[in-house]
């Protein structure tokens, strides 16, 4: 392919989503691009373990999950560049890709470029990030061996992280603003079986209180009687959801109130040609194997509209 050819698809981020986009793609026989800023895998690297990804009876290892997917789209011939996406002109009928130092064009285009997590937003959060405050319990774990740490949000990816922390904190702090946690029950169920974690419930943190050698606490706040608290704790790890990693994606393509692309079952978005898949659009069930059947149907029906369509 030389700079001035059109491709088929681009597909824009390489997670579970945009990787399969590429298997079904490339074995369609689609001259397909896939372009990806970091490593294949998107927020599955920053996962331990895949307990619920068909295929697996005893679980599977993210990162080797990662590799698998990948390994197999790339022998059905797709074609996978590491650059990051500057700009997206998606108004023509042939779609302009802008990178940094080059520009590429398409007939499609699969946006997959995933979601991210959530910021608190509280005092300390910022200037303590990476000094006690994490959003990637894989990554940062093992600098909390034998320590205190708090885990905040009440969801999957928060009690789950808090169960992958225990095995080298000595004591996990779950706070959550609520009651009940938001979390399934059965993963709920493995947290409430580890002696190591504790429920800090209907509790916000006010501050995170440190300095640059890092975190020594969480100023709390009791939601029923508004008592103040500081729990001690040298490490504290952020799941309060996920925000869509949306900044290249044009005003153009209709999304929601909180950004997440709007797309149609066959994951069509508001622009003809653009296609979306995998957590960056609107969605019930944020999960790998939705990633993946999102994937698929969006490669799908790109080529059904190239045939309608050129
Ligand atoms: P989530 O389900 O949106 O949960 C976010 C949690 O953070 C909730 O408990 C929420 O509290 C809390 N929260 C949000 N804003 C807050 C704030 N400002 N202050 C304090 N707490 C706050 O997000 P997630 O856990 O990252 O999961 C994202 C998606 O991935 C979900 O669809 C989830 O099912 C999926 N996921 C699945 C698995 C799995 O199946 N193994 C693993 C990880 C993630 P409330 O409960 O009060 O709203």
């Amino acid at each position: 392919m030389t700079e001035n050819s059109v491709y088929d698809v681009i597909i824009i981020g390489g997670g579970p989503a945009g990787l399969t986009a590429g298997l079904y793609a490339a074995r369609a026989r689609l001259n397909v691009l896939l372009l990806e800023q970091m490593g294949f895998g998107g927020q599955l690297l920053t996962y331990e373990k895949v307990d619920n990804y068909p295929g697996f009876p005893e679980g599977i290892g993210a990162f080797g999950l990662a590799e698998l997917i990948s390994a197999q789209a790339l022998r059905f011939g797709l074609q996978v560049r590491n650059a990051e996406v500057l700009s997206l002109d998606l108004t023509d009928k042939i779609k302009t890709i802008i990178l940094a130092d080059s520009v590429l064009r398409a007939r499609t285009v699969i946006l997959a470029t995933g979601a991210a997590p959530n910021k608190l937003g509280v005092k300390g959060e910022t200037e303590l990030t990476g000094r006690g405050v994490s959003y990637c319990a894989v990554c940062d774990a093992p600098f909390y061996r034998d320590q205190e740490v708090a885990v905040v949000g009440g969801g999957d990816t928060a009690i789950e992280e808090a169960v992958y922390l225990t095995k080298f904190a000595a004591k996990v702090h779950v706070v959550h603003r609520r009651e009940r946690l938001r979390a399934t029950p059965v993963i709920q169920e493995k947290a409430f079986d580890n002696e190591k974690i504790s429920f800090i419930l209907c509790s916000v943190v006010t501050e995170i209180q440190g300095s640059r050698q890092g975190v020594c606490g969480l100023e709390l706040r009791d939601t029923r009687d508004s008592a103040v608290s500081v729990l001690p704790v040298s490490g504290v790890f952020m799941f309060v959801g996920i925000k869509p990693n949306s900044k290249i994606i044009p005003p153009v393509v209709e999304r929601d109130e909180a950004g997440f692309i709007c797309t149609d079952k066959e994951m069509a978005t508001s622009v003809p040609g653009v296609f979306a898949a995998g957590d960056i659009r609107v969605k019930a069930l944020r999960q790998i194997v939705t990633a993946v059947g999102d994937g698929a149907t969006a490669a799908f029906n790109a080529g059904r509209y190239i045939e309608s369509n050129f």
